[in-house]
């Protein structure tokens, strides 16, 4: 049956659905450890299969298994041949961005995240400079991209965010690389970012289930992000103002339809990610498996969506939707 989707988009999809794949050491040189969000602590590759970029999770035992020569990664399934790919490499964190987390602590405990339990590092001023210095060094380089957790209070963050954002374009001395932060949103965090040198923000509203979103992030308000989101597209312009969305955590596709429709119709992109189960929030939450054919099903309704509401996902610069590496993405997975 012909379903008009791209059989490397099929197949993208069907890796993140299976979560990861497992791999021999000559991928070592090339895995890459996520230090935000929901794959915090865990390591990945990149490939490029048919022009479709997906991050895949390295994982002790899965269905697919990856082996690399040159830089050709051959992925089986079961033990059968399956796709055949491009090992991409990540600059920091993802191919062709410099993607830093600033505080991988978090005051806050959204259930699916590990940051609050890992609480790791805080980077110094220094530290994000260098990774920005040596990604300057790529040529590849297209944008950087900033993300961190609430080390103390969000109004404190936004701040340190907007002063290392002041710094990096010092640094950059005029080079026109993009720079994308995604923070928890403060009431001026959208003049101050923007104000620093930042083109684009992101704040996550994690579900577009209320009820859900009681439970999965307590402490956090719905409505607040909601509002700085509308109120980001005022100061960054539409295209370049996201949110992601999680899937998987009992939500409807009702529910996520009638949600992008709210974002989108506030100029607002949604990302929607396949929420992954983390072994440090076991027992935690409830996280179901997410079919190859649900996540096409909400792509294909959010591109739908999209065009409606004369949002561009093509036009975005910094962060997952340029990178696509986690999800199927509108603009450059499906139209
Ligand atoms: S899609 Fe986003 S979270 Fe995933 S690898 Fe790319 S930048 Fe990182």
């Amino acid at each position: 049956m012909d379903t008009g989707i791209d059989t490397a988009v099929r197949k993208k999809a069907e890796l993140i659905e299976a979560g990861g794949v497992t791999v021999d050491s000559s991928f070592d040189p090339f895995k890459s450890r996520s230090t935000a969000g929901p794959g915090a602590g865990l390591e990945s590759i990149f490939v490029d299969i048919g022009g479709h970029r997906v991050r895949l999770g390295v994982r002790p035992s899965s269905r697919f298994s990856a082996t690399l020569r040159d830089d050709t990664v051959t992925i089986s399934a079961d033990g059968s041949f399956y796709a055949r790919g491009r090992l991409e490499q990540a600059i920091a964190h993802c191919p062709r961005q410099v993607y830093i987390t600033v505080s991988e602590k978090c005051i806050f405990d959204c259930r699916f995240c590990p940051v609050p339990k890992l609480q790791g590092k805080i980077k110094t001023d220094e530290e994000v400079l260098s990774l920005v210095r040596d990604g300057m060094k790529c040529p590849d380089l297209t944008a950087i991209s900033i993300t961190s957790g609430v080390w103390r209070t969000p109004e404190e963050e936004v701040e340190k965010v907007a002063r290392l954002v002041r710094l990096i374009r010092k640094e950059l001395d005029g080079r026109d690389v993009p720079i994308g932060v995604s923070v928890y949103a403060t009431a001026d965090s959208s003049e101050q970012l923007k104000e620093a040198g930042a083109v684009e923000v992101k704040y996550n509203v994690e579900t577009l289930d209320r009820e859900l979103f009681e439970k999965v992030c307590p402490g956090l308000s719905f409505d607040h992000i909601v509002d700085a989101l509308e109120h980001a597209v005022a100061v960054f312009g539409k295209n370049h103002v996201f949110s992601n969305v999680l899937i998987g955590m009992g939500e409807t596709d009702e529910t996520v339809v009638k949600g992008m429709e709210m974002l989108a119709s506030k100029g607002v992109i949604p990302v929607l990610r396949k929420t992954s189960p983390h072994p440090l929030r076991a027992g935690e939450i409830y996280i179901e498996p997410v079919t190859a054919d649900r996540l096409l099903k909400l792509a294909a309704e959010e591109c739908r969506i999209l065009k409606k509401f004369g949002l561009d996902p093509t036009k975005a610069l910094t962060g997952c939707v340029p990178c696509t590496g986690c999800d199927i993405t509108p603009g450059h997975d499906l139209y």
